[in-house]
């Protein structure tokens, strides 16, 4: 239980290792001076829909999702933003009391959390090809934000998972004004990775602690005329961005969509606007091995 005069927001995952959203969270709510306190909440699949009922009862301010439960908490919402009714994926919980009960509401910020470090660069990318490695629930808000908002020629999801792949580019398609849509299985992607301005990890593969894994072992494949958007962010630097860079490539890594995703989730909480530099420092010195 928080103390008592704090009001909880959780996140929801399974299994947690580390997560630096307690982090970021807690150093925004005390900078604040705000009732609220941010916690690891693991859930197993099985116990999700009763452990939300339990916590929406406790009078709980709202939650993050990840791995395994952004899909799956879709289907227990009260409301849900056009975003997670669109994509069937949710991030983002927020729980207030209405006539009947507690009303939750899922969102989801990875779509403005994923474009808020390209949003510079999106006009480089206007007429070109993307490339979305994985199939997952980072996948498709990716998909979405670029069907959305870069004008591309050509989004082409790479799964290994062919019935995700399929499905996720259908879904895409629907999206996208003109822009094609195609999938691919990873092991065929050489020359749709060589085509592409724009090349995303969507999947976990590189993340700590398996960080001699990569996406993409073909780094010939990359170029200067590219961008290369690795969504871990712990290493702050995978081997999928020291590759891509050695070779030219733009490089970004998922710290800055870390921070911008829980910027838009810490607003739907509290209607405040999060200390981004006070957050950034505190991160840089929790990474670091300070406290
Ligand atoms: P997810 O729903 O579990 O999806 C993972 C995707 O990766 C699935 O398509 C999965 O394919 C694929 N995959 C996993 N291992 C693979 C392998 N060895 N080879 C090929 N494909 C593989 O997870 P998610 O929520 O989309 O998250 C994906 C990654 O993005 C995680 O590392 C997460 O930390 C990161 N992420 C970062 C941020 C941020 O703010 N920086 C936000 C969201 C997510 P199958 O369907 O075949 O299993």
């Amino acid at each position: 239980m928080p103390a008592p005069d704090k009001r909880l927001v959780v996140l929801l995952g399974y299994p947690l290792r580390h997560s630096l959203s307690p982090v970021i969270h807690n150093t925004a709510f005390q900078h604040q001076r705000l009732p609220y306190e941010y916690r690891l909440h693991p859930v197993a699949p099985d116990d999700l829909s009763t452990e939300l009922l339990r916590l929406a009862e406790t009078g709980f301010a709202g939650a993050n999702v990840t791995v395994p439960h952004k899909e799956s908490v879709a289907r227990l919402l009260n409301e849900k933003s056009d975003v997670v009714a669109t994509i069937g994926a949710a991030n983002t919980l927020s729980c207030r009391i209405g006539d009947a009960g507690p009303i939750i509401r899922g969102d989801n910020t990875d779509v403005g959390g994923f474009l808020a470090p390209i949003q510079d660069l999106l006009p480089k990318l206007q007429g070109g090809q993307a490339l979305v490695f994985g199939s997952g629930g980072a996948a498709r808000a990716v998909g979405f934000g670029l069907a959305r908002s870069a004008r591309l020629d050509r989004i082409v999801v790479a799964a290994r998972n062919m019935d995700a792949g399929r499905r996720l580019a259908d879904l895409l398609r629907g999206l996208s004004g003109g822009c094609a849509v195609d999938w691919v299985a990873v092991e065929e992607a050489g020359p749709e990775v060589r085509k592409s301005r724009l090349v995303v990890n969507a999947t976990p593969i590189g993340m700590s602690p398996l960080v001699t894994d990569t996406v993409w072992t073909e780094s010939s494949d990359f170029h200067s005329d590219q961008i290369i958007y690795d969504l871990i962010y712990w290493p702050l630097e995978t081997r999928l961005m020291r590759e891509a860079k050695a070779r030219g490539a733009t490089v970004i890594g998922g710290l800055e969509m870390l921070i911008a995703q829980a910027s838009l989730a810490y607003a739907i909480w509290t209607g405040r606007q999060m200390p981004l530099e006070i957050v950034r420092e505190k991160l840089k010195e929790h990474l670091a091995g300070g406290s």
